[in-house]
């Protein structure tokens, strides 16, 4: 919350405070009077109010000024003076989030976490909730404001790794899936965690999205002052020249991959560039008609001053010098495809972001967004494994199974041959290696398994090469119907599940 106290004694633009639950914050010039003035307006609102300010436990903090000032300073409102950085709301405030001990305190926090599970037992799936709800979610204050840096980055996740393959304490154990893959979105055959530098990068983009949107509050006016107005008219420059230390810096950082998704709503259309924003077709008229913006003499022209406000419009382009012929040609397309706009003076230019059906940003959307763009597309049979009614921790299994990663002996063989079974051979038909293909499909008791399950639907059934290629095949076993397809993944799921049981009933 921010207000200022009026008709402040000393100063002319009053005293800005920053106020929020108990915490109180007063900005204030270093001249003797005015901090005086300050110290009497505290005393006197507490003889009104009864609240008394306990000046003993307030700090004083200085910006450019020298230890023996503020110490000065201090003893004149009978404080105490301290030094940066002070903890405002949780978080560092002129701290150095580019060091790593900047963000101790959320390492401290994740671990001291994983501690408290480590006496209970969880199943697979029960940490992979654990990881979703909690682990990605506790940095996430942090991460909202500042950049973390790829070190710290990684130092996090590599907590969650071990956790999400080991849970805590119990000793080191096989990492069975990348955690590359681990971190890719359910679709593409991932557990959706997320990497932490792009929910970040999604986390600060809120900030690009609120910046033109909120141009009374105190943040909006301190970025304007320091940074300067985008040539766009609605963001803030995103150089500065001189170097500081301001969380700013690093958001604007994130502003080409931010205004990608965002478009404008055109409404009188004077604060929307004609060439260079992004307001009709899937790009900026500039992009799409480069020949023509060669030759304009003011590329940051807003629409209203090339249209005019009411139809017929005025075409008002102001092109440098004649145009040759390939660019009228340009034109006239141009002139055309615009031909279905409507400008509505009384409506107010919005932007949007393109990637919610509301056309307001969301941190999810983003970061979705981002995550696509890394990675290339694969398939993975997600509505199998994800949308299936069973429980989790057997969720969780089909997934490992799908990727091939379930411990089976070919892979504890490779893994650790002093653990494996020997000889290397399938409990089930005591005749054939095993691996994830022979166990869950082509074991001559597996098979048996599932030629039953195919003569309950009456489709001839032949086996397929692999386990995933059979995950992946939409069979429509039990009907297309919403009941036939449940019904249908939670009969071959509990196949898999039946047959693992078996397998681990025999060996154990
Ligand atoms: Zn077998």
């Amino acid at each position: 919350m921010y207000s200022r106290v009026s008709g402040w004694v000393g100063t002319e633009q009053g005293c800005p405070i920053l106020k929020f639950a108990d915490d109180t914050i007063f900005f204030s010039s270093t001249r003797e009077e005015d901090l005086l003035t300050l110290k009497s307006v505290l005393l006197v609102f507490g003889h009104i109010s009864g609240l008394k300010v306990n000046l003993d436990k307030s700090n004083i903090y200085g910006i450019n000024l020298g230890q023996d000032h503020l110490h000065r300073l201090a003893e004149l409102l009978d404080c105490k003076a301290s030094g940066w950085p002070i903890l405002y709301l949780g978080l560092p405030l002129g701290g150095n989030p580019k060091s790593g001990s900047f963000w101790d305190p959320v390492i401290e926090r994740i671990s001291s976490r994983l501690d408290g599970w480590q006496k209970t037992y969880l199943s697979f799936g029960g940490r992979i909730t654990l990881i979703q709800s909690c682990l990605t979610h506790m940095p996430c204050y942090f991460l909202s404001l500042f950049k973390i840096p790829a070190s710290v980055a990684v130092r996090i996740e590599r907590l969650q790794r071990d956790f999400l393959w080991s849970g805590a304490g119990e000793g080191k154990r096989d990492h069975l899936v990348s955690w590359d893959v681990v971190c890719k979105s359910k679709m593409k055959g991932g557990l959706g965690l997320g990497r932490i530098s792009l929910r970040n990068s999604a986390l600060l983009g809120k900030w690009l999205w609120r910046y033109p949107r909120e141009g009374s509050a105190l943040w909006h006016q301190v970025i304007l002052s320091i940074y300067g107005s985008h040539s766009n008219g609605w963001d803030a420059n995103t150089v500065v020249r001189w170097s500081h230390r301001c969380p700013w810096k690093a958001i604007a950082q994130f502003f080409q991959d931010f205004s990608k998704f965002t478009r404008f709503m055109v409404g009188d259309g004077e604060r929307i560039r004609f060439w260079e924003d992004l307001w009709w077709g899937d790009q900026p008229l500039g992009v799409r008609f480069p020949r023509l913006l060669r030759v304009v003499m003011d590329k940051n022209i807003p629409i209203s001053s090339i249209l005019g406000s009411t139809r017929p419009f005025s075409w008002n382009f102001n092109f440098r010098h004649n145009l040759s012929d390939s660019e009228i040609e340009d034109l006239e397309s141009l002139m055309q495809s615009l031909d279905h706009i409507h400008l509505s003076p009384s409506v107010p230019n919005k932007r949007s972001w393109s990637l919610s059906s509301s056309g307001l940003f969301t941190v999810k959307s983003f970061f979705l967004a981002l995550s696509q763009i890394s990675g290339l597309p694969s398939v993975f049979p997600t509505k199998l494994v994800w949308n299936s009614q069973v429980l989790f921790k057997i969720k969780s299994f089909v997934w490992l199974v799908a990727h091939k990663k379930v411990n089976t002996n070919d892979m504890l063989q490779l893994r650790r041959p002093y653990k494996a079974l020997s000889p290397d051979i399938c409990m089930l038909c005591m005749k054939q290696g095993e691996t994830v293909d022979h166990l869950f499909l082509h074991c001559p008791l597996t098979m048996g398994l599932w030629y039953s399950l195919f003569q309950l639907t009456k489709i001839d059934w032949v086996p397929p090469r692999s386990i995933f290629d059979m995950l992946s095949t939409n069979f429509n076993g039990f009907g297309s119907s919403k009941r036939g397809i449940v019904l249908w993944q939670a009969a071959c799921i509990a196949l898999l599940w039946v047959v693992w049981r078996e397998r681990n009933a025999r060996i154990f």
